[in-house]
């Protein structure tokens, strides 16, 4: 019989440890400066009453601040039942990683409320997240030059709003109180693309790697997604915008899995007639066209190009990992694959993108928000019109020197200046691109480095210790 601790035999943290340490023997930094990278800063555990019907309730809540060398602080909230302190901890070490492979000048937090959502009435998370907010201000936990909360799993604008309206009833007057928190409603000083912004990042990353003729050749596909089949674990906020991507890109979702059914069509499902779907019944089962799986994990088994888990953390363990056919596994949810599974998967040549790559999509426009927020202006207001001046008088000279006109749906085109949703975008592929560019330079200058994870976590653990360096922490 296979026992949980053989299938996890460390906890989240650890694995993030192991990984962590896997890859430091690539570089060239001491023992000392290698532990204080890894070492998680502070931690703040709270314990506060709310009245949840007629009952009073205990909540327990996390902030893990894991690094330091640069301010602010960044990282999501989740409301989960799993919520722990080691979970935390992991995923705000993930985030000062994520942060410096993308060249985001943060460093890594993470908060969690260990509560079921769903279990909550709207005006009882709104009791409990202000009062989350609130606990974090007396501690000095949260503020745009110290610690920025964003949305994560279980999370969204909804929630970011209620922190951001706490934060400044507890704080009035600061004049950059807006970035105590990102992922706000737009109309709350949020930006234009911040909720597609990680399912749009995870689309162009595994684009890039997708695009790398060698490397495809290596795992017997052609370059490209067109006509690649995909399956999705997760249909939240990272999983059902991924799945739209790739769906208007031509890849074939033959497979998406939720927490209560899995639905399968060799053809391909449409995503958002399913999340239209699941909307309106409040689940994906039955979905019409499709098979339900009789096990909702069977669908990360079937055979396919590239599996997204967009779900949760440990999906794939020592115990499923010997059934994985996938040819790639793309992390668009923090830490899913367990050092077992990595070890057996990277044995039978399969592409693993790493989440502290491939979710950074969400932390980069994170930032634009932030930026937006000290700057007090929104991105395109300066520039827009100039721009759409200047391309106007030069398309209108080219026509006059060729004696030819464009249609209008190219004149729209060319003279259209951007609006912050392009900008946004536009910074968000360009941060995607360099870095999928910055850990294959890496592993190209070092050819013992096997793994996409390892070339990842080298760029990050050299970025942070230079980062201390230039603080003189580390002469
Ligand atoms: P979400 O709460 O919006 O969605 C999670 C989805 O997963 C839900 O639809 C839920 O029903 C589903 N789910 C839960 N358990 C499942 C199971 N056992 N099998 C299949 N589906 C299951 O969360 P999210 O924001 O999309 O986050 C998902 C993952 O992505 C998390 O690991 C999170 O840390 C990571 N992430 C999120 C962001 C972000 O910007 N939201 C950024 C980076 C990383």
């Amino acid at each position: 019989m296979i026992t949980t601790a053989a299938v996890a035999p460390y906890s989240f943290f650890q694995n993030v440890e192991k990984s962590f340490d896997e890859a430091a023997r690539f570089t060239k930094w001491e023992k000392g400066i290698l532990e204080q990278i890894k070492a998680c800063n502070s931690v703040y555990r709270m314990k506060f009453p709310v009245r949840v019907g007629k009952d009073v309730q205990v909540i327990e809540a996390y902030r893990a601040q894991h690094s330091h060398h640069k301010l602010p602080c960044k990282g999501g909230v989740r409301f989960s039942e799993n919520v722990d302190q080691d979970e935390v901890m992991a995923l705000a070490a993930l985030m000062t990683y994520k942060c410096a492979i993308v060249n985001v000048p943060f460093g890594g937090a993470k908060g969690g409320i260990k509560i079921n959502p769903r279990n909550y009435t709207p005006y009882e998370l709104e009791k409990i997240t202000r009062r989350y907010t609130s606990e974090l201000v007396k501690k000095n936990f949260i503020g745009p030059g110290v610690d920025v909360p964003a949305p994560d799993y279980g999370t969204g604008a909804r929630e970011m709003s209620w922190i951001l309206d706490t934060y400044l009833s507890l704080r009035p007057g600061e004049i950059d109180g807006m970035g105590c928190v990102t992922g706000k409603p737009v109309s709350q000083g949020g930006v234009r693309g911040r909720t597609e912004a990680t399912g749009l990042g995870v689309f162009y990353g595994l684009r890039e790697v997708f695009s790398r003729k060698e490397d495809m050749k290596k795992i017997g596909l052609t370059p490209g997604l067109e006509g690649k089949t995909v399956i999705i674990q997760g249909l939240g906020n990272v999983g059902s915008n991924a799945a739209k991507y790739f769906y208007k890109a031509g890849a074939t979702i033959i497979c998406l899995v939720e927490w209560d059914a899995a639905i399968y069509n060799p053809k391909g499902l449409n995503p958002e007639e399913v999340m239209k779907f699941k909307k309106e019944t409040g689940s994906i089962k039955g979905f019409p066209g499709s098979k339900t799986l009789k096990k909702n994990m069977d669908g990360l088994e079937l055979e396919c190009d590239l599996l997204i888990p967009a779900a949760l953390e440990r999906q794939i363990d020592a115990y499923n990992a010997p059934r994985i056919k996938a040819k790639v596994i793309g992390e668009a949810a923090n830490g899913p694959v367990t050092p077992e599974a990595d070890e057996i998967l990277n044995q039978k040549n399969v592409i693993i993108v790493p989440d502290m790559f491939l979710n950074a999509g969400g932390v980069t426009v994170s930032y634009f928000e932030w930026l937006k927020n000290l700057s007090h202006v929104r991105y395109g207001r300066m520039e827009k019109r100039f721009s759409e001046n200047m391309n106007h008088h030069i398309l209108t000279q080219m026509e006059e020197l060729t004696g030819r006109r464009v249609n209008e749906t190219e004149r729209k085109f060319i003279q259209h200046g951007a609006d912050e949703v392009d900008l946004v975008y536009s910074g968000l592929e360009e941060t995607m691109i360099q870095a999928v560019n910055e850990i294959s330079e890496i592993m190209n200058q070092n050819k013992n480095i096997k793994h996409i994870r390892s070339g990842a976590y080298v760029c990050a653990i050299n970025k942070v210790a230079e980062a201390y360096a230039q603080l003189g922490i580390f002469p």
